[in-house]
């Protein structure tokens, strides 16, 4: 099998997927995982024909990254058939330099490093398994896809803070996340509504933003320099007056402590004290949990505003990711706050999870598209190494 693998790695899992080339196009074969590094490693790994392997492993055999790379390079070598043509690895940052997917190569990846200060939770684990193959053999094409590439080439008005400009050049913009998503979300909208032409897309997972969108291209987003800025999530608090941060230096936290809080311990899980997960939330009675839910639809019924001002209109809406395909609660209550633009939820169509959720009167369209963003990666893997083959 004509094949390219795709990696995204996190602190305590590895995602991968492998994607059979077909006529030049990638088509999903292979979906895996292996979680719970350090803690509770399990493998697992599924295709259409059912689960192709589901192995547990003690924490000190799977205590980090590049042993979960380790273990799934094995397992993978053993799978017959695989004539592997490239790696295309999600990579969170591009710095200002990357605005497309690149061949790696030890520059590029020395650049690559540098933007760790900026992606400090995420970007070291992206790069462990490209380094790890460059390693045991640099002869397999490595392609970076970038999370910021999408939303670069908008103008400084829209990507600096009103800072003292020696900090825009040294790198502090408003870069914006989720871009593989809303990329593959771009394509898809072109496909099912091509007339449509300003457009917000609703990332809702465990982490969150919203992207304004016109002729395919991000023009505004709600994420910045970090990915904790904009909507309410999981465990980030989204948009903050930095005061506050100042104010719980002030206090004495230390740079951790506050690091630890921002990241890990706010939005929905530190609001009502319960859970991170909607699921949970919208399950529970507990005054907590429903102001979390308020809170979270008031931010971005706050958010769809201001990208709706970004793009002096809108056409059509899309929900996304975990919450925003799965969640017709959510996503009602969203809707509502979307009315004074010109939405009407079609209810039913929400609850039966169809693609097109507003009524035929409704002046925006609401869609929900589930997104695929290794699907992104596999595609913009296959059009680098199918150039590098031809130049
Ligand atoms: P993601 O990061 O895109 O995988 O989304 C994960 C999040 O989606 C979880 O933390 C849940 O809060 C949310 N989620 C998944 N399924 C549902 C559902 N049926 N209803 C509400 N939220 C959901």
């Amino acid at each position: 099998m004509d094949a390219i693998l795709v990696v995204n790695a996190g602190s305590s899992s590895l995602k991968f997927q492998i994607f059979e080339v077909i006529d030049g196009k990638p088509d999903g074969r292979v979906r895996g995982n292996l979680d719970g590094i350090g803690v509770r490693p399990r493998l697992r790994a599924t295709s259409k024909e059912g689960v192709l392997v589901d192995r547990e492993y003690q924490p000190s055999e799977v205590a980090d990254l590049p042993a979960a790379v380790g273990k799934t390079r094995e397992w993978l070598a053993s799978l017959d058939g695989i004539d592997l043509r490239a790696i295309g690895h999600r990579v969170v940052h591009g710095g200002p330099n990357y605005d497309r997917p690149i061949l790696i190569d030890a520059a590029v990846l020395d650049r690559l490093a540098e933007y760790q200060e900026l992606a400090p939770l995420h970007q070291p684990n992206n790069l462990a398994p490209i380094r790890l193959v460059m390693d045991i053999d640099p002869t397999i094409p490595q392609v970076a896809c970038f999370d910021t590439a999408f939303h670069r080439g908008r103008p400084e008005t829209a990507d600096c803070y009103a800072l003292p400009r020696s900090l825009y050049q040294d790198g502090v913009r408003r870069y914006g996340f989720h871009g593989l998503s809303y990329e593959y979300i771009a394509e898809r909208l072109a496909e099912i509504a091509p007339t449509k032409d300003k457009l917000i897309v609703a990332h809702l997972g465990s982490g969150a933003s919203m992207c304004a969108i016109v002729g395919g291209r991000s023009v505004e987003s709600t994420m910045g320099f970090t990915a904790l800025d904009g909507l309410p999530m999981g465990t980030r608090p989204g948009q903050l007056d930095p005061g506050v941060v100042l104010y719980l230096f002030q206090k004495g936290m230390s740079q951790q402590a506050v690091s630890d809080l921002l990241y890990r311990e706010s939005g929905l899980r530190g609001l009502s004290g319960i859970s991170n997960d909607v699921r949970d939330l919208l399950a529970s009675t507990d005054p907590g949990a429903k102001l979390a839910i308020a809170h979270f639809i008031h931010r971005c019924g706050l958010s769809a505003g201001l990208l709706a001002a970004a793009l002096g209109g809108l056409d059509a809406f899309v929900f996304t990711a975990g919450i925003g395909e799965n969640s017709p609660a959510i996503r009602a209550l969203l809707a509502e706050k979307l009315n004074w633009l010109g939405a009407e939820l079609d209810h039913a169509a929400n609850e039966a999870g169809a693609t097109v959720i507003s009524t035929a009167a409704s002046r925006i369209e609401l869609l929900v598209i589930p997104t695929n963003e290794e699907l992104m990666i596999a595609r913009q893997t296959l059009a680098i190494v199918g150039r590098e083959k031809t130049s």
